[in-house]
């Protein structure tokens, strides 16, 4: 009789190689030959993105399949060495951590998925949980992997979710310049979209499907559906030859890292705010050419931050006055001594807009041209019909706003791994595929 089995891996990136998600590439070829039976895509789970002490991207990701109960010691050792064989383990952030579990997903370990996307989750919970439910775990260095190698197992995706396609390069290429044609790139971007999403940034003529690190992704599609993908993938021309590819299931792209609270004074570092107030400052560039303001409501004040990487979605933050009432969205920065506690603005909309008037000189009513002063208590002056007009004051002139009361996200090049882009508004999945959610939980 088969088993339901989920494996998580977390943690084994570094700057200079692995990357987790090879490691799962891998194994679903060994796993099969072990006679697993996959139930789903392999998943990547991006956990809570606010954290200092993350590794480079924070996935994690997870294997789930039936397979034979006397086959599971095998599946371990197969899952082991292929973690130890490709994590770096000369970097001294990562702390690789594998976990397995039998059977069904527990709803508490899927509450603690939730903690690991939009808070802090311990290792004390996370032991306590493995404990609870036999969740077997190997540490390979320091405990702090446990937490992703657990979370993502208890992340179903049941609501929604997105797919990434990725292909890997030849181990001899790894290192070198990416050959994928940009041309290619562009038209498959045109002919996907909204249903492939951040293949390209069209405000700094970059690709973004292809990394620029020394790690063995060639690149990676993300979108609503596998057949998308797949179509997507074919449209592209690569002069290098792609080791292997597979096909994710993820949290990309789903914002589901962000949480709204209530008020400004619930706000707490390393954590997500979704969060509504007025613009109580004007915004300022500051040193890096980032742009802050301030908002207030009746608990409190925050400064948000629009940081340089941004690129134009500055611009629409330069054009907040006071008044606005805006949502920020973003994750919540620790105040240190240069500056106080700043959301690190994600995305905003506006609410509100307020109005926007200037005071200027008066026209003059006989030929039009706008009124010089003549003077101190003198009124005004025209310069060039001579008409002096002591009575006239200075008007309210009302200044077009340059932004709408809509949402602004900055280009796909600035986003998060899980920033929902606009393109994805309105396509949120409500549910898992329903042969999948039949699989994982009990009934
Ligand atoms: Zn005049």
């Amino acid at each position: 009789m088969d088993i339901a089995f989920h494996v998580g891996v977390d943690d084994t990136d570094s700057p200079r190689m692995g990357c987790t998600t090879y490691i799962a590439a891998l194994l679903v070829e060994r796993l099969k030959d072990l006679g697993c039976t996959f139930t789903d895509y392999p998943n990547i789970i991006r956990l809570n993105p606010n954290i200092p002490w993350k590794t480079r991207g924070n996935a994690a990701v997870c294997l789930r399949f039936l397979c034979r109960e006397n086959k599971t010691d095998s599946i371990k050792e197969a899952v082991l060495s292929a973690v130890k064989e490709h994590s770096d383990m000369s970097y001294d952030k990562a702390d690789p951590a594998v976990a397995f579990l039998k059977g069904y997903v527990p709803t508490e370990l899927s509450d603690f998925s939730k903690k690991a996307i939009q808070d802090i989750a311990s290792v004390a919970e996370a032991k306590r949980l493995a404990a609870r439910f036999n969740v077997e775990f190997d540490l390979i260095r320091g405990e702090r992997g446990l937490i992703g190698a657990l979370a993502i197992i208890g992340e179903t995706l049941q609501g929604d979710h997105t797919y990434e396609i990725i292909a890997y390069r030849t181990s001899e290429n790894r290192g070198s310049k990416r050959r994928v044609d940009e041309k290619s790139v562009i038209e498959m971007d045109s002919k996907t979209t909204p249903l492939t999403f951040n293949n390209y940034d069209y405000e700094s003529k970059r690709m973004l499907i292809t990394p620029h690190g020394p790690d063995p992704i060639l690149y990676g599609i993300r979108g609503e559906n596998p057949e998308v993908l797949l179509q997507a993938q074919s449209m592209l021309t690569i002069d290098e030859e792609a080791e292997r590819w597979v096909m994710f299931r993820t949290n990309h792209g789903t914002d589901s890292h962000l949480r709204r609270i209530g008020c400004i004074s619930q706000t707490r570092p390393f954590r997500p705010a979704v969060l509504q107030g007025r613009v109580a400052a004007r915004p300022r560039t500051i040193t890096g050419r980032h742009v802050v303001f301030s908002i207030s409501d009746s608990t409190g004040r925050i400064d948000v931050a629009a940081y340089e990487p941004t690129g134009s979605f500055r611009n629409i933050v330069r054009g907040l006055i006071e008044g606005d009432i805006v949502e920020v969205y973003g994750g919540v920065r620790k105040s240190s001594v240069a500056h106080p506690r700043t959301v690190n603005l994600e995305k905003i909309k506006i609410l509100k807009l307020a109005e926007h008037a200037v005071l200027e000189n008066p026209r003059c009513p006989k030929c039009g041209r706008r009124m010089e002063s003549a003077g101190r208590e003198k009124g005004f002056r025209c310069r060039r019909c001579g008409l002096e007009k002591r009575e006239a004051r200075k008007t309210h002139v009302a200044v077009e706003r340059t932004i709408k009361e809509t949402m602004y996200v900055p280009p796909a090049r600035a986003h998060r791994h899980l920033t929902k882009p606009i393109s994805r508004y309105g396509r949120e999945k409500a549910n898992a595929p329903k042969s999948i959610i039949e699989k994982w939980h009990n009934p």
